[in-house]
């Protein structure tokens, strides 16, 4: 096992893998930028390292700058967490290169699962079902071929994309040739890669993922699935566990997918392969994100396997130390992200400093954040400032167990989702689990 680890993030995900460090017995070494000096986790690690200015590019997604942190610390191995480098293949590469183990999968799994378009590739060659749809398209003229053949409404998607960005929805020929190049210029932007693909978009769906890990002997497993439908422009507001709608039959078929997925493509450390679920019970595969997500935590409430510990030991060579007829579902968990930003003007960041801080807590309740009071939140990173977490025996108890949490939480100072949450909460389709991934767009449309 390693003796000390770098930790290449920051924020609650930070803390979250200085947690499982601590649980193993590991040293830890953090970096944070000028932003994050005052961060309340950075005193939980034997060493830190300020890493940089606040802009991202000039700290946490330097790969010199966290290289040369792991250099002086003497760590030997780099847990990425989510966002910043935790996908980018050639950071694991130079990892490698300098004697350091990543914590993720190998650099070459990551370049063919991460990018959409060969993700899709490789499932249709090893029969996991995909949204119909193109490989990336060069020309206008193609785009609107492959849209008129698979039928409107389409999605137009950067093969490079992520957090809902580089996307597109197009309902004719005229909607289609803007919004690629929309899609285009902003995966450009994001992803320095403005190649585009076309995709059936599929109508009233449910995003259902299912967490796989496995480790550096050839042993993947899948953990079941998460309903991540709660969603706000494309990204996830709400994550539980299990699904409402997924039945024991159908989450052994899509978790037998997952992992035929992960395998195929030489797979080790945790993962989560996404699908759409349409109304008809049919699922289709979108893409693969090859890190820990940020709903990793609904998944170990209910099987009670630690994911990031999991992670850390199959990086240093361990076997799982689960196996897939060992794995039980116990419960529901669900989660909230607690942004901090303002739903009633378009979900607008609202960064700045917390006047007062209260956390929720109490019995069946999880709150994963680094966030106190007089805490000023940079406006250089995400907005997310905790992660609510409820576990309970049965959906109806683990609704009113995230009532409870989300009235006794107070975050004063800035604008949050928290109101947002409640409303969803107190809504009878959301209890009735009658959602699909609209539902957040709907509700305000309403209004
Ligand atoms: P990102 O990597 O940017 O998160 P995803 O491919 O994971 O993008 O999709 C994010 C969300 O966008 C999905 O959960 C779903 O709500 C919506 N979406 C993506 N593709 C489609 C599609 N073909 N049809 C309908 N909705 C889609």
């Amino acid at each position: 096992m390693f003796q000390r680890i770098l930790i290449a993030n920051r924020g609650e995900i930070a803390l979250r893998v200085l947690r499982a460090c601590q649980d193993l017995g590991i040293g830890t070494v953090c970096v944070y930028s000028e932003a994050d000096r005052n961060a309340s986790y950075l005193r939980y690690a034997d060493e830190s390292i300020c890493i940089g200015p606040p802009p991202a590019a000039k700290s946490y997604l330097d790969i010199s700058r966290i290289i040369s942190a792991a250099e002086v610390s003497d760590v030997e191995a780099i847990h990425p967490g989510y966002g910043f480098l935790s996908e980018n293949s050639h950071f694991a590469e130079v990892c490698a290169s300098c004697n350091i183990e990543f914590i993720g999968p190998p650099p070459e799994a990551m370049r063919m699962l991460g990018n959409k378009a060969r993700c899709r590739e490789l499932a249709k060659k090893v029969g996991v079902p995909t949204v119909s749809g193109s490989d990336t398209v060069d020309s206008e003229e193609k785009a609107i071929a492959v849209a008129r053949e698979v039928g409107y409404p389409v999605m137009i998607k950067a093969a490079a994309g992520g957090g809902g960005r580089g996307m597109r929805q197009a309902h004719n020929d005229v909607s289609l040739v803007s919004g690629l190049l929309a899609a285009a210029a902003e995966a450009g932007a994001a992803f320095g890669d403005s190649s585009v693909f076309i995709e059936k978009y599929v109508e009233k769906a449910r995003h259902i993922e299912i967490q796989v890990i496995g480790d550096k002997h050839g042993n993947m497993i899948h953990l079941g699935e998460r309903d991540c439908s709660i969603q706000r422009r494309h990204q996830k507001l709400i994550e539980e566990s299990p699904s409402p709608v997924v039945t024991p039959e159908l989450r052994a078929r899509m978790g037998a997918d997952a992992v035929k997925l992960a395998k195929a493509a030489g797979y080790w450390s945790a993962g989560t392969v996404e699908f759409l679920l349409d109304p008809g019970g049919k699922y289709y595969l979108i893409e693969m994100n090859t890190r820990i997500q940020v709903e990793h935590g609904v998944t170990e409430l209910v099987t009670g396997v630690d994911l990031v510990r999991e992670q850390i030991r199959v990086a240093a060579g361990e076997k799982l130390s689960v196996k897939q007829e060992d794995v039980r579902w116990n419960g529901v968990a669900i989660e909230c992200r607690i942004n901090a930003e303002d739903p009633a003007h378009g979900f607008r960041p609202s960064p700045g400093k917390i006047t007062h801080f209260f956390p929720p807590g109490g019995p069946w309740v999880r709150w994963d954040s680094h966030v106190y009071t007089g805490y000023e939140i940079p406006s250089n990173y995400d907005s997310m400032v905790g992660k609510l977490m409820v576990h309970r025996p049965t959906r109806g108890e683990a609704i009113a167990a995230m009532r409870r949490a989300l009235e006794e939480i107070v975050i004063e100072g800035v604008k949050t989702s928290v109101p947002l949450h409640i409303e969803i909460f107190g809504h009878t389709h959301f209890i009735r689990g009658n959602v699909d991934t609209t539902f957040v767009e709907g509700y305000f449309a309403k209004k």
